[in-house]
Formats: C-alpha cells, structure tokens, sequence
C-alpha cells in the first residue's frame, strides 16, 4: 500500500487548516426546505415540529463534537461554533464541514418519525449544504451571532403579517406580497394588531428569536460578577495548570446541553455565560 508508484496523487490534495486562534463557524442550510417543508406539509408560517426537530439533531451534533462551544438556529439553518482553540481534525475545513453536515443530516432522518410520525420520508431525502468561516475576534463573533438573530426577527415578523394576510385575511400571495412592499416593522406590527387583533409580542420566544443551544454551567450574576466570583464559579479562571485545563475539557464535555430562546445580541446573554467566550 505504502510507497506504490499510485502514491504520488496525494499531492494533489489541497491543505485547507483554518486560521489558528479564531473563532470557527460552521453554518448549515437545507437544501431546497421551500419545496420540502411543502411537500411535508410543514404549518406556515412556523411548524413548530420541523424547529423541534433541528433543534434536537443540533444537539445531537454537539454531544458527538464537545468542541462546540454554542449553536444558533432559525429555520431550515444552525451555526455551530468551534472554540478558537479547537484543534480537531487539524482545524481543517473541509473536514470540520463535512462531518457536521453528515452528523446532521444523519440525525434529522433517524429523528424525524419522532416529530413526524404520521408522514414518512421518501426521497428525494433532505439534506444539508454547510460552510465554515474564520472569526477573529469575540466581537467579530458576537456580531455573527447578532446578524443571524436579526436575520430570523426580520423574517418572523415578515412572514407573521404575510401569512396572516392569507390565513386571517383571506387575501392571496401576490396581494399580500403588495401589501407589505416597503413595509417597515411598525407598519407590520400595526397590521397583525389591528387587522387580527395580533401583539406581535406575544408571539412564542422559539420563533422571534431563534434557538441557542450551549453547555450549562453555573450562571453568573452580573452585578456580583467580580475576579474572586469568576474563580469561585465554574466559570473558566484566566490562568489554569494542564490539570485544571484536562477537568475543565471534562466537565465542559459532561455539562449538560440546553436550549434556550432569548436574546443573543444584548451584552446580559454572554456577561452571563463568560466560559462561552472564554
Ligand atoms: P436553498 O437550498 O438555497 O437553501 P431553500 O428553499 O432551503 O433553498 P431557504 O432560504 O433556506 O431556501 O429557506 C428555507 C425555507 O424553508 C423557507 O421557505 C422556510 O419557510 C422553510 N422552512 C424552514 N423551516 C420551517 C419551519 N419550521 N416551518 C415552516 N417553514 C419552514
Ligand atoms: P477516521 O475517522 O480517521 O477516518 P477510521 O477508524 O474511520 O478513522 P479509516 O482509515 O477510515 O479509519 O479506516 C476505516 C476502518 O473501518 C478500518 O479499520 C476498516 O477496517 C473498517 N472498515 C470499513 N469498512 C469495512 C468493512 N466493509 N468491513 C470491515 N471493516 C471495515
Ligand atoms: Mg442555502
Ligand atoms: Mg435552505
Ligand atoms: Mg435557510
Ligand atoms: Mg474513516
């Protein structure tokens, strides 16, 4: 096997290792979910099995891989991010990409009859695209995160009003698509209050903000958060022995994953959490 004459191809090969020291995102996307989540039947504007079901392959995806630090969905979409010290698969990219997106792919067909028990898959079977990119910085990072959950507030409340027009207002698509053409929000939350009696407010979390999924550890409180605190909490401490390093791996591996839906763009989510960053 070794040493044949065949051997040579390798060099072929293009090295594709991510930047050291920054921040890893890997950001999956369904392919064609418009056409599938019809032919599924999915409840527009929001089914709330399909998010379910993301969300439960997503964590699946980041009890195989511990070196997720937090994941972020909307949609037929999830970022997951690699600590910047991440250093499997020698940080290279396609490799990263490829074993989320099949991790991924894997679980939402072996989950799906749990969310969908009444309509099994036949193919043309969903699958998943997936890109990695390089963020340097925790802010860089932050405004990642800030970008896709305003992404999914822009389009919640979008497709809240349209199909409300359709499912409450009896209109049509194309009238609906008008109707809301250069719309901005308050004119759309005007819309779902006084025509359907709609506080956009009101809506549940899971849809106006997106799913956070991340490893609980004892939550800090802001206003106590000082150096002998952070110590004290399980919190990473800034200078830490191989030991300490190897028990913090382990009890990051063993923490327990949870979902929440809540503000990732305001400063609280991440003074709270100071070990996502750290
Ligand atoms: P592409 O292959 O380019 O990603 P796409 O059809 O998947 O094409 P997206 O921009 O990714 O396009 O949009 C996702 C589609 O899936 C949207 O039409 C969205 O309404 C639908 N979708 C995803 N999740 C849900 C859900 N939970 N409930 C209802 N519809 C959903
Ligand atoms: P990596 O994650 O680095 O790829 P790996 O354990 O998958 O690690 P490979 O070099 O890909 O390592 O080797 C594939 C392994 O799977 C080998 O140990 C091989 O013997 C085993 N394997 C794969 N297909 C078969 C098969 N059809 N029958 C028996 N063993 C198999
Ligand atoms: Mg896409
Ligand atoms: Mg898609
Ligand atoms: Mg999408
Ligand atoms: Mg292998």
């Amino acid at each position: 096997m070794a040493n044949s004459k065949f051997e040579y191809v390798r060099n072929f090969e293009q090295p594709d290792n991510l930047l050291p020291n920054t921040w890893i995102v890997v950001r999956i996307d369904g392919r064609g979910f418009t056409k599938f989540s019809s032919k599924y039947g999915f409840e527009k504007p929001n089914d709330r099995r399909a998010l379910d079901l993301m969300n439960a392959a997503a964590k699946a995806v980041m009890s195989e891989l511990p070196e997720i630090t937090i994941s972020y969905g909307i949609s037929d979409e999830y970022s997951f991010v690699f600590h910047k010290s991440c250093a499997l698969f020698e940080r290279r990219s396609s490799k990263l990409v490829t074993t989320v997106v099949s991790t991924f792919s894997a679980y939402y067909i072996h989950l799906w009859s749990t969310y969908f028990p009444d309509t099994p898959l036949s193919p043309p079977l969903p699958s998943f695209d997936g890109r990695a990119v390089c963020y340097p910085s925790v802010q860089n990072l932050r405004d990642y995160m800030s970008w896709r959950q305003v992404d999914c507030h822009i389009n919640n409340l979008y497709n809240t009003t349209f199909w409300a027009l359709i499912q409450k207002g009896g209109m049509g698509n194309l009238e609906a698509e008008e109707l809301l053409k250069g719309t901005y929000a308050a004119d759309k939350n005007e819309i779902l209050f006084s025509r359907f009696g709609i506080n956009y407010n009101n809506e549940p979390d899971i849809y106006k903000k997106g799913s956070v999924l991340f490893r609980a550890y004892e939550l800090v409180d802001p206003s106590t958060h000082n150096a002998a605190a952070e110590a004290d909490s399980l919190a990473e401490p800034v200078q830490l022995s191989k030991n300490q390093t190897e028990n913090d791996k382990k009890r990051r591996a063993k923490a327990s994953i949870v979902i929440e839906h809540l503000d990732i763009i305001k400063d609280e989510f991440w003074d709270r959490r100071p070990w996502l960053l750290s």
